[in-house]
């Protein structure tokens, strides 16, 4: 299936507006090349990836661009969220600098949302911007950070803090790949998941609760569902709201504390695990403040469990840490957290005068993470 993402501003650099489509289904990696001629053409592809993507999967991509007649080339980067970096999109850069990949090269991004973010980022200053494919193979990047065209990189400072919107061409998901995800990366994927069904969609999450069993042990089709769904509220959300200006910001729930907890514990904790505690946090938060209805936070919670995703702090001693990197969190408007809240699952709380975050004081925000109810 294909999902378009309609977005009504010019591209930069000229060459009609910026709209893609999302294509979704099995086998699609075989297919790449193919579909790459028509929606995509290049004298030369430059393929990104992780040391773990890379070989299973790279190699052969490579292999099959080649045979079709196109130039490319592998290159690599090792795993892990500490290597999304300015230093990976360097040494990457210069690496294709020195291939003389021209202007009208195109980078594949080919892996999870570490890959998609330092590979977009490198596709959008090389050469003051190239063209670029998503082609993701972990849950989270297949349902998220391949849509919406942030691209970026972490710095001690924190997460994302480097970086740039830049549009992808093509999203290209073979679900296949999903096969040899393990299990915890699954688990992470599913948080941003739930993250759809409260930020836009109450039957999808009633959906992941009713059906976690079969979706937990990855039943094909179950699981398909669940990246149809959630491609098509993150593609509507982003669509309406190209460069986070209002309503995309509805897509940061969970994220103020996660990226903290990302960001304070040394990138120990996975992203999606991050963004579950974070979840489960700011909903206890959101219900606190009288934004969300009584219950909303214990069904948040209950979902996530049944998923084996964390919903305590890692560390109980780091909150002083934790509020200094929300400090510089880019969400942070003079200084004052502004967290997106839900009011029920499947609507976020909209103000008229404050639009769709509200601002939190840090001691309450202290509160939160101490546990003091
Ligand atoms: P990741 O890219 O580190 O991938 C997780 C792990 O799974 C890695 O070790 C990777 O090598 C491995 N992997 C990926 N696909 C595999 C497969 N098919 N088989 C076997 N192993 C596989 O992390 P992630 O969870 O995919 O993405 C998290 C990142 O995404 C974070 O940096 C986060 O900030 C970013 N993100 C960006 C956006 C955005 O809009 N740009 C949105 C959400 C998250």
């Amino acid at each position: 299936m294909t999902v378009r993402v309609p977005l009504s501003a010019p591209r930069a650099g000229g060459g009609g507006d910026a709209s893609y489509d999302i294509r979704i289904g099995r086998g699609l990696l075989a297919e790449l090349p193919a579909i790459l001629a028509r929606t995509c053409p290049a004298p030369s592809y430059a393929v990104i990836s992780d040391s773990h993507v890379g070989p299973r999967y790279g190699e052969a991509l490579v292999a099959s661009l080649r045979h079709a007649g196109h130039g490319a080339d592998l290159y690599t980067f090792p795993a892990g969220e500490w290597n999304k970096t300015r230093e990976t999109w360097a040494a990457l850069s210069d690496r294709l600098l020195q291939a003389a990949l021209g202007r009208d090269g195109v980078v594949i991004a080919l892996g999870g949302g570490v890959t998609g973010d330092v590979a977009g980022f490198v596709a959008a200053t090389y050469l003051r911007g190239i063209r670029y494919v998503q082609v993701p193979t972990s849950l989270l990047a297949m349902i998220d950070s391949s849509i919406g065209g942030k691209t970026g990189v972490d710095v001690p400072g924190g997460k994302n803090l480097l970086g740039a919107f830049h549009q992808p061409r093509l999203v290209a998901a073979d679900l296949d790949t999903l096969a040899t995800l393990p299990a915890p990366q699954l688990a992470a994927g599913i948080a941003e998941a739930v993250k759809h069904g409260v930020i836009a969609d109450a039957d999808y999450f009633a959906g992941l609760e009713r059906d976690h069993q079969a979706i937990a042990a990855r039943a094909p089709e179950r699981l398909e569902q669940v990246v149809r769904r959630s491609v098509e509220i993150k593609a509507e959300v982003v669509a309406a709201d190209e460069r986070e200006a209002g309503r995309r910001a509805i897509l940061n729930f969970g994220h103020t504390i996660g990226h903290a907890i990302e960001a304070t514990s040394g990138y120990g904790v996975l992203h999606g695990e991050a963004v579950a505690i974070g979840m489960a946090l700011e909903s206890r938060l959101a219900e606190r403040v009288g934004v969300a209805e009584a219950g909303t936070a214990a069904r948040i919670g209950r979902l996530l469990s049944r998923y084996s995703l964390p919903l305590e702090l890692p560390d109980a001693n780091a909150v002083d840490r934790l509020l200094d990197a929300m400090r510089h969190d880019k969400k942070a408007r003079a200084g004052q957290l502004r967290l997106a809240l839900p009011r029920r699952i499947g609507v976020m709380g909209e103000d008229a005068q404050r639009g769709w975050t509200v601002p939190v004081a840090e001691s309450l925000m202290r509160d939160i993470l101490t546990n003091i109810l």
